[in-house]
């Protein structure tokens, strides 16, 4: 298989929003990423919500109807703040999930002697939940982060993220995907009126 264009790594996942909750919001697009447990575990590695190494088990199809849920409501209050206002009862499913606490982190010395950040148990698919909820409570009542909001401007992509580039110009999800996409639209749109021209 060929490699994924960048920014989709491994499994066509991708962690560049700028936040944990946004990471997992993009899950959504342009497809369905989220479809297998596998999948699930994948993101919770790739962003880091669990360390490396934590087993992961109990990721099942019960966890992974969890976190789509999760992902859609997170979608829907996050595009709905980034163009007005949110549903309330959309907020209060938000804060309910961002009720029960994140799982304990634990410092535990490695092989190496370097301390090494564990999970106090196994994870459970309520705390990592919290996590991600309490991350977009704190995303959407923080000003400066909320200003630095964006959605993406590529034509088939409504992917939002954070802009935190110098000046606050960053136009793209991604500049590799959308950005690319854009400048090769904008090439051939140059060409052809070339074409007409010589007509
Ligand atoms: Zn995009």
């Amino acid at each position: 298989m060929a490699p994924a264009a960048a920014p989709y790594g491994l499994q066509g996942l991708r962690f560049d929003c700028g936040r944990l909750c946004l990471d997992l919001v993009a899950t959504a697009e342009p497809v369905e990423r989220l479809d297998a447990p596998r999948r699930l575990r994948a993101w919770l590695l790739g962003a880091g919500i669990v360390p490396p190494g934590t087993p992961l088990d109990a990721v099942d199809a019960g966890w992974l109807a969890r976190f789509q849920a999760a992902r859609d409501l997170l979608l829907r209050v996050v595009h709905a703040e980034v163009d007005g206002r949110a549903a309330e009862s959309d907020l209060q499913r938000v804060n309910a999930l961002a009720a029960t606490a994140p799982p304990a982190p634990h410092a535990v010395r490695g092989a190496d002697g370097l301390l090494v950040r564990t999970l106090a148990g196994a994870p459970d698919c309520g705390a990592l939940l919290g996590q991600v909820a309490r991350d977009a409570v704190e995303l959407l009542t923080d000003p400066e982060a909320r200003g630095q909001l964006r959605r993406c401007a590529g034509e088939s992509c409504s992917l939002v993220y954070l802009d935190t580039s110098r000046g606050r110009r960053r136009r793209w999800c991604s500049s590799e995907v959308c950005g690319n996409r854009e400048r090769v639209a904008r090439h051939r749109r140059r060409a052809s009126d070339a074409q007409e021209m010589k007509r």
